[in-house]
């Protein structure tokens, strides 16, 4: 049975001032059937756990940060709101505080402590937005994820949710505070674990646990609310000329967002996809606007390409071998001791004397430590080379236009820059390459102008006029 009702996803800047409580709570109001929300940490709180995490720590700096911590987010409360917001928040910071101590003591963080410590972002923030709402008339109620049964992997600071236990015990949570005609503000970014801590699904991870809610309640909308619009044809900071995009098929926003574009947890499209829910990217500034829509129904393969995106700071990691015996096994060992380290591989090329992975650039020397642990005469000899961007460009009609990646590739010839490593095929919908750091910009400029021109056009007409083709 599908209920209709929206799950609407707030975080970072959108759940951090009254100005913006003051926006969600209209987004609320004016569309009833928004009764699920999900937040994220306040702007910079999850990045400040981290930081707490980084070194070991003295009681006194620990002490500092919680009162902060506390004095940041009661700051955040309505000025007549209850007892018992303020009472959640001291639990919550005197629960972080005496978590933290424990990892000083002990020197020792592990990826379940960590995950821990990273999820109170997300408490703190459900608190603060609910009382918030609540002030402003809606009646809103913080839940925790891992309380209310969320469930997840226990592949903690990567975890996926387990869909079908989630739907079984989440769903008629929900249901319930929703005919009782409460709205429930849920912590995003974690589940509770099969070991019964909190995992936390990857930075940015709120996106895909708004997808999860919906997975769980069969819901056909995910609104995730912005303080910048969808997604454009690239990033407006490089190319001043880039257009907002009306709609991305699942593949074009999992590709872009894998690939660097910032507007969504590259995950959520996989519960959406598996329920058939469309995603919608919202402007907390502008509600009117209808966003990028990405659904089971915005497949368009008449075009080419529709967005490039990049990621820079990486490093490519050539790995030479001539032990042509074990030739087979190596590819395999080396992603494994990879994916062991956790060092994320963006792209992989072989040849018979070489591996060429693409990983970040701060992952390097753990990847070469790994890589040397392995059983000798597999590998010759390493080589970094450093400094490297990578680029995609993406669309569902590039496996079906002709000639595009000769056009990319011009056009970046002709301003003289180097294209290092390409890849193409392992995805129908995106193309990448790879280019020195300080190539990046200039390349990003001239793919965007070789297919979309130099902006003499109307950017909003081309964009309405993608979006209406791909309906
Ligand atoms: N607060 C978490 C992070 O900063 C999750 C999220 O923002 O979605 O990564
Ligand atoms: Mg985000």
């Amino acid at each position: 049975m599908v209920e209709p009702g929206t799950v609407a996803k707030f975080g970072g800047n959108c759940v951090s001032s009254a100005d913006m409580y003051g926006r969600i709570a209209k987004i609320l109001q004016a569309d009833r059937s928004r009764k699920f929300v999900v937040v994220s940490a306040i702007a910079g709180v999850t990045d400040s756990l981290v930081a707490s995490l980084a070194k070991p720590r003295e009681e006194k700096e620990i002490d500092h940060y919680i009162a902060d911590l506390r004095r940041k987010h009661l700051a955040l409360l309505p000025d007549s709101c209850e007892d018992s917001s303020v009472e959640a928040i001291g639990a919550l910071t005197t629960k972080l505080e005496r978590l933290l101590y424990g990892i000083a003591y002990t020197e020792e963080t592990t990826p379940r402590s960590r995950d821990f410590v990273l999820s109170f972002g997300e408490r703190l923030a459900a608190q603060v937005v609910a009382a918030n709402l609540g002030r402003l008339g809606v009646d809103a109620r913080a839940h925790e994820a891992d309380a209310i049964g969320l469930f997840a992997d226990d592949t903690y600071g990567n975890a996926s949710a387990l869909l079908d236990e989630t739907r079984a015990r989440l769903a008629p949570f929900l249901r319930r505070e929703a005919q009782a005609g409460h709205v429930s503000v849920i912590t995003g970014f974690f589940g509770l674990s099969q070991d019964g801590k909190p995992a936390t699904f990857g930075r940015g991870g709120s996106d895909y646990s708004a997808a999860v809610v919906a997975y769980a309640l069969e819901l056909p909308t995910i609104e995730i609310w912005r303080d910048v619009g969808g997604f454009m044809s690239a990033d407006p900071k490089i190319v001043p000329e880039a257009f907002p995009l009306s709609a991305l098929s699942y593949d074009e926003a999992a590709e872009l967002s894998y690939f660097g574009a910032k507007a969504l947890h590259p995950r959520s499209v996989q519960p959406a996809r598996a329920c058939g829910a469309s995603i919608v990217l919202k402007n907390i500034f502008r509600p009117e606007e209808t966003g990028t829509r990405i659904g089971p129904d915005t497949v368009d393969r008449s075009g080419d390409v529709k967005s490039i995106s990049y990621v820079r700071d990486l490093a490519t990691l050539k790995v030479f071998s001539t032990g042509a015996g074990r030739k087979e096994s190596l590819l395999a060992e080396v992603s494994t001791a990879l994916t062991d380290a956790g060092t994320n591989v963006y792209s992989a090329a072989t040849s018979q004397t070489c591996i060429a992975l693409l990983v970040d650039a701060d992952g390097v020397s753990r990847a070469k430590k790994t890589l040397a642990r392995l059983p000798p005469g597999l590998i010759d000899r390493i080589e970094v080379l450093a400094h490297v961007s990578l680029i995609s460009f993406v669309g569902e009609g590039l496996g079906y236009a002709h000639g595009v990646a000769a056009r990319v590739f011009r056009a970046v010839a002709e301003r003289g820059i180097n294209v290092q490593l390409i890849s193409a095929g392992a995805s129908m919908v995106a193309y990448t390459f790879t280019v020195d750091d300080r190539d990046l910009e200039k390349a990003v400029q001239a793919v965007h102008k070789e297919f979309f021109g130099n902006g003499s056009h109307d950017p909003g007409r081309l964009a309405r006029a993608r979006g209406d083709r791909s309906r």
